[in-house]
């Protein structure tokens, strides 16, 4: 598939004169480099999540869904994300720091994003089923844990869903032929 946004920045200057300057501290900025992440995990066969961590506007970790690479459950984008900003920082307290991912995080991810201490969470589409930030389970706003972020969804949403609806697509039509029926679309982030 073609990437899902149209016009999307490549490098910096490549704009011609008439192009308005990027705003490298957006939210749609930064969700656009977490949905670039996204579409390498596409391409290499994972469920298309990517996530970035920004710490005053420089990105500190970047990563996508590896749960098939690694044959790791909790390779998830936020989880590899998370651990690169605290290596880059040098410590487990995220604070002042903002994670954007492309889908809402599901409950082990908002369960990471409470203990890390990150200041906010921007998600592109939301996961009414399985989402443990603000949909299914409302982990990032639960008054019993000591530390709540602020969450922001719906940022760039239609490009994010659009990689998801298109990688469960194919996945359907592909395991058709290979055995036969449709399997659920159970057990992935
Ligand atoms: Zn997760």
């Amino acid at each position: 598939m073609t990437f899902p946004i149209d016009a999307f920045p490549k490098e910096d200057g490549d704009f011609g004169g008439s192009a308005p300057e990027i705003d490298r501290s957006s939210d749609r900025f930064f969700m656009r480099e977490a949905i670039r992440q996204a579409f390498v995990a596409f391409e290499a066969g994972e469920v298309p999540v990517g996530a970035v961590v920004v710490h005053q506007d420089r990105i500190i970790g970047r990563a996508y869904n590896q749960t098939e690479l690694l044959k790791d459950p909790t390779a998830h984008a936020e989880m590899i994300a998370i651990t690169q900003a605290a290596s880059s920082v040098g410590d487990w307290r995220l604070t002042g720091c903002t994670l954007y991912v492309t889908k809402e995080p599901c409950a082990m991810c908002a369960g990471a994003i409470v203990l890390a201490r990150l200041d906010r969470v921007v998600f592109g589409a939301y996961d009414l089923k399985r989402g443990g930030a603000v949909s299914a389970f409302q982990i990032l706003g639960d008054e019993r844990l000591n530390h709540r972020p602020t969450v922001v969804g719906g940022v760039e949403e239609e490009a994010a869903r659009t990689l998801l609806v298109e990688f469960f697509k194919q996945r359907r039509a592909g395991s058709v032929l290979d055995d036969g029926h449709h399997p659920s679309d159970g057990g992935h982030n």
